[in-house]
């Protein structure tokens, strides 16, 4: 049995907020100590004096924690103590390693839980970046997060729309009517598009080239680096995707380059489009990756570079456990 306690704070004494702070905190617990409600054995509340509109636990019952006892109960005001703060501990079955979770003005509380270990993976299709920062985020017990799925998720849908993904305008009208999400489920990463799972649907060949154009319109980038900034403020994660140690963390501790040969990349690429059953050939693999690499490369806003402090890995004559040793010991060297 553990215990996994946390705390959040909201802005204003309203049940919206109260309710979207309780959603965000317990999602955050079961994400991070990948458990359900079903691990639980109860959730106790408490939350400051200044808190009158709603009830914490009720609040965690419409977040659909349906049948874990829950209990509310209030702090007693005590000056110089944070506000409009909501605490809660969870007491859980799971035997994992336990991850508290202080978010917001909260996080404030714990110095020692505040230092995210954030580590950018950068780098061209075909890299190796995705199967890197799996084995890594493994490693150090934190998550990935695939940034380019959500780059993805916006294609599928501007190309179920039939709009024209080049023109600007139209895509600005669509894309604040895009919901794109992810979640973790046993600590894999499910990507939503207006609340569906769309993480198979969005790894075709089409949607691998749409993502790259409409990534390069500012309004999506803007969108998506906003929801990738706001997952790694809150948790420890492997980044994965073009900018992430130039422009979505760019105070990130730890910055890799990953990149390899066109060539080495596209024989990757073909080799795992045939493994999940694609009709795939080298030369249409090949083309789409040096396409690709060209508009990742020359758009205006956040395009593929280096960043100036990241280490730069070719990975063209290593193999998938040479790098992840080589990668895994530079973050140690450091912490
Ligand atoms: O990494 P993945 O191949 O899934 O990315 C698809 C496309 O999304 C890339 O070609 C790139 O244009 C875009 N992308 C991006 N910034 C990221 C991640 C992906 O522009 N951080």
């Amino acid at each position: 049995m553990k215990a996994i306690r946390g705390a959040i704070t909201i802005d204003r004494d309203t049940p919206d907020d109260i309710k979207i702070a309780v959603k965000e905190l317990l999602e955050q617990i079961c994400t991070l100590n990948r458990i359900t409600e079903e691990n639980m054995i109860y959730i106790m509340f408490s939350n400051t004096a200044d808190i009158h509109s709603y009830y914490p636990a009720k609040a965690a019952r419409e977040a659909g924690f349906f049948n874990v006892p829950l209990f509310s109960s209030l702090e007693p005001e005590i000056e110089g103590a944070l506000k409009k703060c909501i605490r809660v501990m969870v007491l859980t079955e799971s035997e994992l390693k336990t991850e508290h979770v202080y978010l917001r003005k909260a996080a404030n509380l714990r110095k020692d839980l505040s230092s995210k270990l954030n580590i950018a993976l950068d780098g061209p299709a075909g890299s190796g970046k995705s199967t890197v920062a799996k084995k890594i985020a493994e490693k150090f017990n934190i998550l990935y997060l695939d940034t380019g799925a959500m780059y993805r998720a916006c294609a599928l849908k501007f190309i179920k729309l039939k709009i024209d993904i080049k023109n600007k305008s139209e895509v600005k009208k669509i894309i604040n009517q895009i919901s794109v999400n992810v979640k973790y489920i046993d600590g894999t990463q499910h990507t939503f598009l207006d609340g569906i799972d769309v993480s198979d649907e969005i790894r075709t060949n089409e949607i691998s080239m749409a993502a790259s154009t409409v990534s390069a319109h500012e309004c999506v980038r803007s969108k998506m680096v906003e929801l990738q900034r706001n997952i790694a403020k809150n948790m420890s994660c492997v980044l994965d995707g073009r900018d992430i140690g130039t422009n979505v963390l760019p105070d990130a501790p730890f910055k890799f380059y990953l990149t390899a040969r066109p060539e080495i990349r596209a024989e990757r690429r073909l080799k795992e489009n045939l493994s999940k059953g694609l009709n795939d050939n080298f030369e249409s693999v090949l083309a789409d990756i040096i396409k690709r690499d060209e508009q990742d490369k020359n758009r205006p806003i956040a395009p593929l570079k280096v960043a100036q402090d990241a280490i730069l890995v070719d990975t063209s004559d290593m193999s998938i456990d040479q790098v992840i040793n080589f990668i895994c010991n530079k973050i140690q060297e450091k912490i």
